[in-house]
C-alpha cells in the first residue's frame, strides 16, 4: 500500500495521471479541485463562495481545505493507498497533513513533481481559443498566469519540505501521457 502527492502547476496533468493510477492500481484519487467543483454542483453554500475564488485563480482558504482532506484522508477506502492530486497547495497545508498522518500513523511514500514548460501551457490554452473562438478564453489565459503565480508563490515553497524527507522525485511533464505515467510508474516501484 503506498500514499502519494502528485505535485505541480495547473496544466501539469496530475488530474490525468491521478485517474490512469486509480484504474492500474486502484489507489484512491483525492482531489481537492474535483471535491470543490462537487459542491459547486450541489450548490452549496460552501460551493457558491468557492466558485468565486477559483475563478479568480485564488485559493480557498487553508482551514476549509484541511478539513476537507481530513474527512477523506483516514476513511476505509483510504487503506487501499491515496493519491493527493492537488493538496497540499500552502505550506500551512502541508504542516497540517504531516500532522495528522504522524497523529494517525500513516506515511506518504512519493512526492512526484510534474514539471512543466509554462510558455507551452500558454500556447495550449491559445490553440483552444483559436478553436473554439469563446470570448471567454482570453479569459482563461488571464486566470491561467494568475495561478501560475500563486503556484510560485504559495506551492512550490513546500518542495524543499518533501526533498527533505528525501521522497521527492521529479518527472517531465511535457512527454505524452503515456510516458509520464511510465515515469511515475518507474518511480512507484523504485
Ligand atoms: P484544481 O482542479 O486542483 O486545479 O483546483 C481548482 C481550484 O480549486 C484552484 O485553483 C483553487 O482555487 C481551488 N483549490 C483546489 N485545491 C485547493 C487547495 N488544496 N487549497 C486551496 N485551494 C484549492
Amino acid at each position: 500500500m503506498m500514499n502519494i502527492i502528485l505535485f505541480g502547476p495547473p496544466g501539469a496533468g496530475k488530474g490525468t495521471q491521478a485517474k490512469k493510477l486509480v484504474s492500474e492500481r486502484s489507489m484512491v484519487q483525492l482531489s481537492t479541485g474535483d471535491m470543490l467543483r462537487a459542491e459547486i454542483a450541489a450548490n452549496s453554500e460552501l460551493g457558491l463562495e468557492a466558485k468565486k475564488i477559483m475563478n479568480s485563480g485564488e485559493l480557498v482558504s487553508d482551514e476549509i481545505m484541511i478539513k476537507m482532506i481530513e474527512y477523506r484522508m483516514f476513511s476505509d477506502q483510504a487503506k487501499q493507498g491515496v493519491i493527493l492530486d492537488g493538496f497540499p497547495r500552502t505550506v500551512k497545508q502541508a504542516e497540517a497533513l504531516d500532522e495528522m498522518l504522524t497523529h494517525n500513523g500513516v506515511a506518504i511514500h512519493h512526492v512526484i513533481e510534474i514539471g512543466v514548460d509554462e510558455e507551452a501551457l500558454f500556447d495550449r490554452i491559445e490553440q483552444r481559443a483559436n478553436q473554439s473562438d469563446q470570448a471567454r478564453d482570453d479569459d482563461n489565459a488571464k486566470v491561467l498566469r494568475q495561478r501560475l503565480k500563486i503556484y510560485h508563490d504559495n506551492t512550490a515553497p513546500i518542495l524543499p519540505f518533501y526533498l527533505d524527507k528525501g521522497i521527492l522525485s521529479h518527472v517531465d511533464g511535457m512527454m505524452s501521457i503515456e510516458e509520464v505515467a511510465e515515469k511515475i510508474s518507474e518511480v512507484l516501484d523504485s
